[in-house]
């Protein structure tokens, strides 16, 4: 389940949803998503990542970026870049994802299965929509063993400068 978060900067009125997690379908969407990676459609990095690293994997959760250059959020999927460690050998999950979207044979890397035993390779070249410029993960969320978020850093508004405040929460599919 995905967790969003509502921001709003209290000077110019600019705001923005932090989403993280992953949804229902993410079986599907992962192996959405390395097709099109593999088929050169998310770029020719994505695309050469595979060939160099056919066990190679992807992280199709909900991450918050900030661009390098303008300040400007944004929430998107990883999408980074993983190889597995030495001896790991992935393997079809066995079982559910879950009870309502079971997705029994399908093929995906789950976030706790790439934690432990993958290592990042690359961070998927995000790019800015209003300048450009470098997408990178803001990190500004630590989690705990029960996934609740806590903010660990002020977000700053790119407008303004002013600190965001945090206007909600909601969970998501
Ligand atoms: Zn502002
Ligand atoms: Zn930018």
């Amino acid at each position: 389940m995905g967790e969003s978060k509502q921001f709003r900067c209290p000077q110019c009125g600019y705001d923005f949803e932090a989403v993280t997690g992953v949804g229902f379908a993410f079986p599907q969407e992962y192996a959405e998503t390395v097709a099109e990676m593999k088929h050169g459609g998310l770029g020719e990095e994505a695309k050469r990542f595979f060939e160099e690293h056919p066990d190679g994997a992807i992280s199709c959760e909900n991450v918050v970026m900030k661009c390098e250059s303008c300040g400007e959020y944004d929430s998107r999927e990883s999408l980074a870049m993983y190889v597995p460690k030495e001896g790991f050998v992935h393997r079809v999950p066995e079982g559910m994802w879950s009870v309502v979207a079971p997705f029994e044979g399908s093929d995906y890397v789950s976030p706790d299965e790439l934690e432990a035993c993958y290592d990042l390779y690359a961070e998927y070249p995000h790019k800015c929509e209003n300048c450009g410029g470098k997408m990178k993960p803001a990190e500004i969320f630590s989690v705990d063993d029960l996934g609740n978020e806590t903010l660990i850093r002020p977000l700053i508004c790119p407008h303004c400068g002013a600190e965001m405040e945090e206007a909600g929460t909601f969970f998501w599919d």
